[in-house]
C-alpha cells in the first residue's frame, strides 16, 4: 500500500502519476536500480522510455509539441520520478528544469524550435553549467569568460559539480562577458555544444545520486556561434533568478516522492523483521519513528503543492519555494537517517538499498542554493 495518497491531485494527475510508475517498473525494475548505482549508470532506458510515453513534454509549451502543464502537474510528475527513483528524477530535472528552463524561456524562436521537440522526444540532453572551483553559493563571483569575437564569442574557464554534463547534448553555461560596477551585471548564459573543440568533461565521484553524477567542465577557447546565447548580453541574472524558483519546487518534489519511497521500504522491512519471536514493528517505538517519517513525508509534500498552486496563481512564492525547499530536503534526509536505523546492519550493508536512499537524500540542502542561502532569503524577508 503506498502512503502518498492522492490529495489535492486532479484525475488526470492521479493517471499521469500511475502511468509513469508502470513505465518506470518495465523499463527500470526496482531490483536493477542498486547494481546502475554501482557502476555509476546512467539510466538511459528509463529515461527513453519516459521519452517515448510523452512525459517529457510536460512543461513546454504547446507550440513547441509541449503539453504546457501547470507547476501543480510539474511537482506531481517530480515528486512521482523521486518516489520511484531519484537518479532518473534527478536526469529528468536537469534536461527538463535546471538547463531546460533557459531554453525554454530565454532561447531564440529558432533555438526553441530545434531544441524543445528534440528534448520531448529523448534525443537531447542538457545539463545546466553555472558553479565553479571557486564560486558556488555566489554566483555573482563566477569568473569563467565569454570574450565577443568574429561570428561569435570564446569561453575560457572550468566548471564544477555539473550533474549530467557526461550524457549531456548541450550545456547551459553561465559566463561573464564584462566587468562592471554592480556585481550582478555582466553575466550572459550561452547554450555551448558539449562535442565543441576545447570543451573536456571529467566524471567526479560523489556520495549519493551516482547514476546522474557530477562533473568538471573545462572551456579552453571555445567558440560559441552568436545566435546561442540564452539571455541579452550581460543580463543573466534576472532570468537565473527567475529559473531557480522552478529548479527549487522540482528539486523539493524529488525530496518529498523520496521520502514516501523510504517510510514504505522501512515500514515493509519492520513488518517482515522478527526479533524476540515478533516483527520489529510491533514495538511502539518503531511504530512512532515511521509515523514520523510519515508526517514527515506529508508535510514536505505539502509544501510543495502550496508552491505549486501560488505559482499557477502568478505569485512569485520565494519565500514559501525557499521554505519548502528546506522542509523538503532536511526531511528526506532525516527520513533516511531514521530508516537506516530501523534496518539496523541491513541499513548499513551495501546489499541493500537504504544506504543508498541515505546517501541519494543528502544532496538536497546543497544543491539549487544551499538550505543556509534559502535562509538568508527568508531572514531578509523577516527584515533582519
Ligand atoms: C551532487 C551535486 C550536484 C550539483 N549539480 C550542479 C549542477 O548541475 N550545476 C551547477 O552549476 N552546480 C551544481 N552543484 C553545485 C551546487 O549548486 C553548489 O555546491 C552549491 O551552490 C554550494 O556551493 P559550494 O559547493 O561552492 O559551497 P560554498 O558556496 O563554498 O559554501 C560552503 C558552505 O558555506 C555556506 N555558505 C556560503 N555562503 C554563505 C552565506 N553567505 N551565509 C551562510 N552560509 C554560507 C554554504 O551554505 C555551505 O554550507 C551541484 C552540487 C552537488 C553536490
Amino acid at each position: 500500500m503506498t502512503l502518498m495518497n492522492t490529495y489535492g491531485l486532479t484525475e488526470e494527475q492521479q493517471m499521469m502519476r500511475e502511468a509513469v510508475l508502470d513505465t518506470l517498473a518495465q523499463a527500470l525494475p526496482q531490483e536493477n536500480i542498486l547494481g546502475m548505482d554501482e557502476r555509476k549508470e546512467f539510466p538511459e532506458a528509463a529515461y527513453q522510455a519516459l521519452a517515448q510515453s510523452g512525459f517529457l513534454a510536460l512543461p513546454f509549451e504547446e507550440q513547441y509539441g509541449g503539453a504546457q502543464g501547470s507547476y501543480r502537474d510539474l511537482a506531481v510528475l517530480m515528486e512521482t520520478l523521486g518516489y520511484y527513483y531519484t537518479g532518473i528524477a534527478q536526469g529528468i530535472m536537469t534536461t527538463l528544469i535546471y538547463a531546460g528552463s533557459h531554453v525554454a524561456r530565454f532561447a531564440s524562436e529558432e533555438l526553441k524550435q530545434k531544441l524543445i521537440p528534440e528534448i520531448i522526444e529523448g534525443k537531447t540532453k542538457l545539463a545546466l553549467a553555472m558553479s565553479e572551483p571557486g564560486t558556488g553559493s555566489d554566483v555573482a563571483g563566477l569568473s569563467t569568460s565569454a570574450v565577443k569575437a568574429d561570428g561569435g564569442y570564446v569561453m575560457n574557464g572550468s566548471k564544477v559539480w555539473i550533474t549530467c554534463a557526461h550524457v549531456a547534448d548541450y550545456l547551459v553555461v553561465v559566463a561573464r562577458t564584462s566587468k562592471s560596477e554592480s556585481r550582478h551585471d555582466g553575466l550572459t548564459t550561452f547554450l555551448v555544444d558539449a562535442k565543441a573543440p576545447g570543451v573536456t568533461i571529467t566524471p567526479l565521484n560523489m556520495l549519493g545520486r551516482r547514476t546522474t553524477h557530477a562533473n568538471e567542465v573545462h572551456f579552453e577557447n571555445v567558440f560559441i556561434p552568436d545566435g546561442y546565447e540564452l539571455s541579452e548580453e550581460g543580463k543573466a541574472w534576472p532570468n537565473l533568478m527567475k529559473a531557480l524558483g522552478t529548479e527549487r519546487l522540482a528539486l523539493a518534489s524529488i525530496s518529498a516522492g523520496h521520502s514516501f519511497k523510504i517510510t514504505e521500504y522501512a515500514r515493509d522491512y519492520a513488518k517482515d523483521r522478527i526479533q524476540f519471536d515478533k516483527p520489529i514493528s510491533d514495538n511502539q517505538v518503531i511504530q512512532h519513528k515511521l509515523v514520523d517519517m510519515w508526517l514527515k513525508s506529508e508535510t514536505a509534500r505539502q509544501a510543495i503543492y502550496r508552491v505549486a498552486d501560488l505559482l499557477d496563481g502568478g505569485e512569485a512564492a520565494i519565500e514559501e519555494t525557499s521554505m519548502a525547499k528546506i522542509i523538503a530536503t532536511e526531511s528526506n534526509f532525516e527520513v533516511a537517517n531514521v530508516g537506516l536505523q530501523i534496518l539496523g546492519g541491513a541499513g548499513y550493508s551495501t546489499e541493500y538499498p537504504m544506504q543508498m536512499y541515505f546517501r541519494d537524500s543528502r544532496v538536497g540542502p546543497i544543491g539549487g542554493g544551499t538550505n543556509e542561502i534559502q535562509r538568508n532569503v527568508l531572514a531578509k524577508r523577516m527584515g533582519l
